[in-house]
């Protein structure tokens, strides 16, 4: 197995939250469920099924002792995420409370954008800074194929609608499939020549429900960045924060590409984040690992100072990098139950 080489720097600083291998984490992903209304054939092919033993997600008193504790040991930008995050019937109070945090500096969202056109002035309202939609494909029936229902013109409106209520970019996702993505990339890049979005191009993912899906359908961002290079996109040099996008501009274009490879070497070497499932337990990688419950710190603010405790010794335990490219998914059935 190749060793991706990241410098090993010893012990720990102890004032925030960075692990053996120098990463610093300043970017929480907190999942606040694991229902989701779609279906999409990469994540929930069946639709969430709700477990025989009945789970609690987070409550808001939860999240905000949570962010409160991640913010005082440096973490500025949290994402909100799911299953489908908007489902949540208290989902404005919780965005308002992470946006009140002291020392959060953007809320992101990550939606499927179902309810967008409807609701996306009062996610504005209670903080959310920035915008992440899926959008697999812009042919209505492939939409409809891809996630099981057939909201695409709802949401394409939805996106159109946060540009006029004043953001100025939305970064929408779609998962790389051969059978899809691959022919509908001259439509992406003909929607994105006048809109301030950036295009996300994720590669598939293998967990642990996919069986022949991820042999049929996996697709590397080898092959666009390849595309994109020879008609005239350039990379964007990356920021110290950014995370493992790779991000193409073009100068007739308004929008941006950003590749997301996890099967490149050197892709977790500019890991920034930790993430949160709605269950209340800490995730040290997207992959390969159990997760640390934590729930029981939070359940009263005096408990802040064990919690981080807790959050720090963690961390120690990160790994290096994933195992994905040695075809270990870890325990992962699907990204639903952590947010992607
Ligand atoms: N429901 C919201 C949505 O779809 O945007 C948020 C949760 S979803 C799990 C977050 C992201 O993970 C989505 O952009 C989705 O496309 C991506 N995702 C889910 N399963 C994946 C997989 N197996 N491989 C790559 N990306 C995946
Ligand atoms: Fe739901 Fe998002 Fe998974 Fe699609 S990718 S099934 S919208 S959680």
């Amino acid at each position: 197995m190749q060793s991706i080489p990241i410098k090993n720097v010893g012990e720990p600083e102890v004032s925030g939250l960075i692990d053996r291998f120098a990463r610093q984490y300043v970017y929480l992903r907190l999942s606040i469920t694991d229902v989701c209304n779609f279906r999409c054939n990469y994540c929930l092919p069946d639709g969430y099924h709700p477990p025989k033993h009945k789970q609690t997600f987070l409550n808001v008193d939860e999240i905000q002792r949570l962010v409160r504790t991640f913010a005082d040991l440096g973490t500025e930008k949290v994402r909100i995420t799911g299953g489908e995050p908007t489902l949540r019937k208290d989902f404005l109070d919780i965005a308002h409370t992470i946006s009140q945090t002291a020392g959060i500096r953007q809320v992101a969202l990550t939606t499927n954008g179902y309810r967008m056109e409807r609701d996306v002035a009062l996610w504005q309202q209670a903080g959310i800074t920035n915008l992440n939609v899926s959008v697999d494909s812009l042919d209505p029936r492939q939409f409809h194929l891809i996630t099981g229902e057939n909201k695409l013109q709802t949401i394409l409106n939805g996106i159109d609608k946060a540009f006029e209520i004043g953001y100025n970019k939305v970064k929408v996702n779609a998962v790389l499939m051969k059978q899809y993505t691959a022919k509908g990339l001259d439509d992406f890049l003909r929607w994105i020549k006048d809109r301030p979005i950036q295009m996300r191009f994720i590669e598939l993912m293998e967990t642990g429900e996919m069986d022949s899906f991820f042999q049929q359908q996996h697709l590397s961002g080898q092959t666009i960045l390849e595309r994109l290079t020879r008609e005239g996109w350039q990379l964007k040099p990356k920021g110290l924060t950014d995370g493992p996008a790779k991000v193409l501009t073009h100068p007739d274009y308004q929008g941006e590409i950003g590749l997301i490879m996890p099967y490149e070497k050197n892709f977790c070497a500019s890991c920034n984040r930790l993430r949160v499932s709605a269950l209340g337990k800490l995730h040290l990688c997207l992959f390969g690992e159990e997760g640390v419950n934590i729930r029981d710190l939070l359940q009263s603010d005096e408990q802040q100072l064990q919690l981080e405790t807790r959050l720090k010794a963690a961390l120690q335990g990160k790994r290096e990098h994933h195992y994905l490219h040695i075809g270990d998914s870890g325990v992962r059935n699907n990204l639903a139950s952590i947010g992607g």
